[in-house]
Formats: C-alpha cells, sequence, structure tokens
C-alpha cells in the first residue's frame, strides 16, 4: 500500500485525525494527516470547541448521556459569605459547584455538591502528597481571591486560585502540613452546603476568532479530503487554504479611527448571518459545491452557527455538488445524498422555495425517478 502523504505538510504519515474535532463530538477519522500536524493543529480544534460561541452551543446541546463537554475559561458563583465558588457548566447548561477547599483565616473549609466530589478531592490530594507534587499545582493569581482556593476542576485535575502568590503558597502549606486531620475532618463532617436561591454564575470566556475561523476550515478542508479524497486536496490550488489552516494569518490594517474594529483574518472564512437559513442538518455539517471558478463550503455546527469558507480558487471547471453530516453525540457521521437533501430542504422551506407541502411526496418521488 502506498504511504499516506499528509494533507497538510506532504510528507508521509498517518495519525488518527477527526473531521469535525472530537471535542465538538465528531467521530469521524482520517488517516492522511501526520502525528506533528495532529498535534500542532489540535489548539485550533480546542479554539473552536473551547473559546468560540459554538462552545456555548456544544455544552447546551449535547445530551447528558453524551461525552463530558469542556467550556474554556472560568465559571463562579458568589456565595453569601462573598466567597467565590468555582462552577463547572455540564452538559444542558446545567451548572454545578465543583469539589475545592478555602483557607479561611487558617482554617480549610470544603465545599463540594456530594460525598463523591470530596472523596476525589481527598484522593488527588493523597497522591499529590504521596508523590511529593502538591507544591507543583499550577496557580492563577487573580486579585479577586480574597480567600485562597484549590479547585477540582476536572476528576484528575486541580489548581490554586489565589490573590497572590504567598497566599497560595500558604493554603498549599496547611494542606501538606495538617493533612492527616484535615483529611479525617473531610472524610466525617458534613459537606459545607451553600442554598443558591438565585443564582448567577459569572462566565470569563475568552473568544479567539481567528483561532475559530482556522478550525471552521480545517473542518471544511478534511471533508473535501474525506470525501474527493486526500490526492484531491494536495493539488497545489489547495495551498493557500493549506497555509492558512497552518497558521498563516493575514490581519487586515484597521483605520486606527474606527475604534470598534477588529484585525481578523477573512481571507477564507466568513460568518454567515442570521438572515441566511439553507439549513440542511440540526447537526453539524458540510455542504461542498465546486463551480468553474472555484470550490467553496457551506459548514453548519449544531445546526445554527453557519461559516462559509473559499476552498481553492482555481479548479478544473467541474461543477458538483457534496453534503456530509457529522452527528454531535459521537454516534453518526455520514454522506446526505441529494435526495435526502431535497427533502430536507422541502420538508422545512417549502414557503421559501414556493412548494405546497402536500406536494412535496410527489416532488420526491419524481426526483427518485431522475
Ligand atoms: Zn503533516
Amino acid at each position: 500500500m502506498e504511504p499516506e502523504i499528509c494533507i497538510y505538510c506532504k510528507q508521509s504519515g498517518t495519525s488518527r485525525e477527526h473531521v469535525a474535532p472530537s471535542s465538538l463530538g465528531g467521530n469521524c477519522v482520517l488517516r492522511c494527516v501526520c502525528e506533528s500536524c495532529n498535534k500542532a493543529l489540535s489548539s485550533v480544534d480546542q479554539a473552536l470547541a473551547e473559546n468560540s460561541p459554538v462552545a456555548l452551543s456544544k455544552v447546551g446541546l449535547t445530551p447528558a448521556d453524551a461525552f463530558t463537554t469542556r467550556l474554556g475559561g472560568d465559571a463562579s458563583l458568589t456565595d453569601a459569605a462573598g466567597l467565590s465558588l468555582g462552577v463547572r457548566i455540564k452538559n444542558q447548561m446545567k451548572p454545578e459547584v465543583q469539589p475545592q477547599i478555602f483557607l479561611i483565616g487558617n482554617q480549610l473549609q470544603a465545599t463540594a455538591v456530594d460525598r463523591d466530589g470530596i472523596s476525589q478531592l481527598i484522593s488527588y490530594i493523597d497522591k499529590q502528597i504521596n508523590q511529593g507534587t502538591l507544591s507543583n499545582i499550577w496557580v492563577k493569581i487573580d486579585a479577586t481571591f480574597t480567600a485562597p482556593r484549590f479547585l477540582m476542576h476536572r476528576s484528575n485535575d486541580c489548581f490554586v486560585s489565589a490573590a497572590t502568590a504567598e497566599s497560595a503558597k500558604r493554603l498549599l502549606n496547611v494542606l501538606q502540613t495538617q493533612w492527616t486531620d484535615v483529611k479525617k475532618g473531610l472524610q466525617s463532617n458534613e459537606v459545607a452546603h451553600t442554598e443558591h436561591h438565585r443564582p448567577s454564575i459569572l462566565m470569563k470566556m475568552t473568544f479567539q476568532p481567528n483561532d475559530e475561523f482556522r478550525g471552521v476550515a480545517k473542518i471544511a478542508f478534511e471533508t473535501t479530503a474525506l470525501l474527493r479524497g486526500s490526492q484531491f486536496v494536495l493539488r497545489p490550488s489547495f495551498d493557500p487554504i493549506r497555509e492558512y489552516i497552518k497558521g498563516d494569518l493575514r490581519l487586515p490594517d484597521i483605520d486606527p479611527a474606527d475604534s470598534e474594529s477588529l484585525a481578523i483574518d477573512q481571507r477564507f472564512v466568513q460568518r454567515m448571518g442570521k438572515d441566511f437559513s439553507l439549513k440542511f442538518t440540526d447537526q453539524h455539517g458540510v455542504l461542498l459545491m465546486a463551480f468553474p471558478f472555484g470550490i467553496f463550503a457551506l459548514v453548519v455546527l449544531y445546526g445554527m452557527h453557519y461559516y462559509k469558507v473559499g476552498l481553492a480558487t482555481v479548479q478544473d471547471g467541474d461543477t458538483w455538488m457534496r453534503c456530509y453530516e457529522f452527528s454531535y453525540a459521537k454516534d453518526t457521521h455520514g454522506e446526505l445524498n441529494s435526495l435526502e437533501f431535497a427533502r430536507r430542504a422541502l420538508e422545512r422551506f417549502p414557503d421559501q422555495l414556493s412548494i405546497n407541502k402536500e406536494n412535496i411526496p410527489r416532488l420526491l418521488e419524481l426526483l427518485k425517478e431522475k
């Protein structure tokens, strides 16, 4: 068998590359991306999946029994005592107070929704103390933290938030030196539980529009490789989009008098406004269209975020269209045939297409016969 050539660097290599990022629920895999490009481009997937408007849809729409979603940034809740409690936004936008320990004066105070959270926290700290690595824990300095906090933000990872490096050190020191007693207290006492009747959650999230757009271009480019084969996208006419995805950003000049503008590279990707409604899937989808002057893609994520991607400007003059759909719950993916595409378009937009709903079955029969 011929060795696969990487569609990004054109060197040989294969790795498991998800066309729609796994973090967005995709489970369709390509083999024509080398390991180093796969790794290098994971930050682009991450920006799209965690630090973009799409990330909010992901957390809101992924079913509770699907994979665990992750939102970038921090979410917090200020309790009655003024403590800033770390909150995780779970699937279906369900907020949950994370297991955490504060140092208030010389007292440690733990908070979690249940004993499971406290058990996880205990086993994590036990492990760090046994390995002698507790003092290596990542510290985030944030002036708003009047009491330093030890937060479990994933089941296998913690970090400290504190106003100063000294107060973070003090918290870790109290944990380390008094751990045996603290652990006993945590195991026997009731978990501090505060009721929040009108909770308001503060979310701090950093949007990365240039990386978000590159992530979208990557999905369109890889869907092209999936549907037309890797040789097709290795053609030189795809070099500009290839370079763009790999990081060749060219930011436009911004008029200094226009204080509202941001420099965003929109050579290849544009977000479509809400008046755009060629809806072909409620999931993730890519509609590829080739015209004599070029190839472009319409990428939709969660059935609501629409982007137009210019993939290649000069082609051989072929005209074709392909449509691919990816589930956002890691279960299915597949090509929508033109009949299926027509059925969805007719059923969803009969008015826009000036079709009487009663005629749809007959129209579909006619299309089938063609
Ligand atoms: Zn490569």
